[in-house]
């Protein structure tokens, strides 16, 4: 499988679709949405949401309004589309008429909402409660102001009430339980409607986290779900770049920007065409690791812009020969640990992608 050089990137739909399943079917009978913010947390949102949607996912998340006049039309008209972003400013009237709803994140975002579902005859919205995050949603006095006030809501169906953990990942943090007993209060205070609390993380909680609706994210990519433990799902993800150049090493020299590495003589130096501009973290030079024909192989030097450097001094010179395929991510290199080793989180690498690889969609019509 060689293109014109670049490294390719294989997303495997039919892993991300076993991924959702399994979810869905831990937290029946609620239901498993699939986030797909951030174009499908690097992967693609169309793709993504086409395989899900092929497997039975009914909604999904995206982050603003812009992403989700671009999936609307990938769906079929039945898929509910959230915008967790709301509808700032003038993106009401475009998410009304497009059929998306918004997630609305404050009184007077809600005021706006409900005059235009006055004036269009009824819009469907939900509403987010901060429960903890301090990030997006009502606070307590305003979900207070709005049970006292419920003509507010007027002109707006509510589709979802909906909260977000701050600490889902770790199974045993106080803030799980103490945002679970404030989201159970808060919402008692709106109209009834279906509701959901839960992220990847959030749905490995235990039932009273996943309420109606389940949002998981990461857990459908692959990545690392809780931050102790095995639930780390199919890999979706996987990177094979090739070794552009060998250097077998005769006298004891240094390796790449800042001569950051030292190599002996008797050592191979393999040099591959990916880089920092790829989304492969500057923060790995002469900490992360590839794997090639089973073996795992140390960065060495700085990685960059469009390249980076391996010690193959331990492996065979006939599988460190040009052409020689290299995985630098999945396949032997989980994201998590990599995204680690650059201190970070799997999120980022995934989301930072570069726009060099050349992308093939595996089972797609699994
Ligand atoms: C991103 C996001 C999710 C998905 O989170 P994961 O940890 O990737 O599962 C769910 N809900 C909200 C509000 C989010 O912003």
């Amino acid at each position: 499988m060689s293109g014109l050089g670049q490294a390719d990137l294989l997303i495997d739909l039919a892993a991300l679709v076993a991924n959702w399943r399994q979810i869905a079917d831990m937290v029946a009978p609620a239901e498993a949405a699939g986030v797909v913010k951030a174009n499908g947390y690097g992967l693609g949102a169309v793709e993504v949401a086409r395989a899900l949607s092929g497997a039975g996912c009914r909604t999904f998340f995206v982050a603003h309004p812009v992403e989700a006049l671009a999936l609307r039309p990938a769906l079929p008209a039945d898929r509910t589309i959230f915008v967790l972003h709301g509808a700032p400013d003038a993106a009401g009237v475009a998410l009304a008429e497009a059929g998306i709803v918004p997630v609305l994140n404050s009184l007077s975002e809600i005021a706006a909402f409900a005059d235009l579902g006055r004036r269009m005859g009824g819009l469907a919205a939900a509403i987010q409660i901060d429960t903890g995050m301090t990030r997006l949603g009502l606070q307590a006095g305003e979900v207070e102001e709005l049970h006292a006030r419920p003509g507010i809501l007027e002109g707006i169906e509510l589709r979802l009430v909906m909260s977000h953990l701050a600490c889902a990942d770790e199974a045993g943090h106080g803030m799980n339980a103490r945002q679970l007993g404030e989201f159970e209060r808060l919402r008692r205070l709106l109209p009834a409607a279906p509701a959901s609390l839960a992220n990847s993380a959030g749905c490995f909680l235990g039932r009273e986290f996943h309420f109606d609706l389940v949002r998981p994210g990461i857990a459908l990519y692959g990545g690392r779900v809780l931050a102790k433990g095995p639930d780390r799902l199919r890999e979706v993800v996987r990177i094979i770049a090739r070794i552009l150049q060998v250097h077998g090493i005769d006298t004891p020299r240094t390796v790449g920007y800042g001569a950051s590495h030292s190599m002996l003589a008797g050592g191979r130096i393999a040099t591959v065409a990916v880089g920092y501009a790829d989304g492969y973290p500057r923060a790995l030079g002469n900490r992360g690791f590839a794997v090639i024909d089973g073996f795992r192989v140390p960065v060495v030097g700085r990685v960059s812009m469009d390249l980076l450097t391996l010690d193959v001094s331990a492996l065979p010179s006939q599988s460190t020969r040009a052409g020689q395929e290299v995985c630098i991510l999945g396949g032997g290199v989980p994201a998590d640990e990599l995204a680690a080793l650059a201190g970070t989180i799997d999120y980022e690498l995934f989301t930072h992608l570069g726009a060099r690889y050349r992308r093939t969609y595996l089972g797609r019509d699994a």
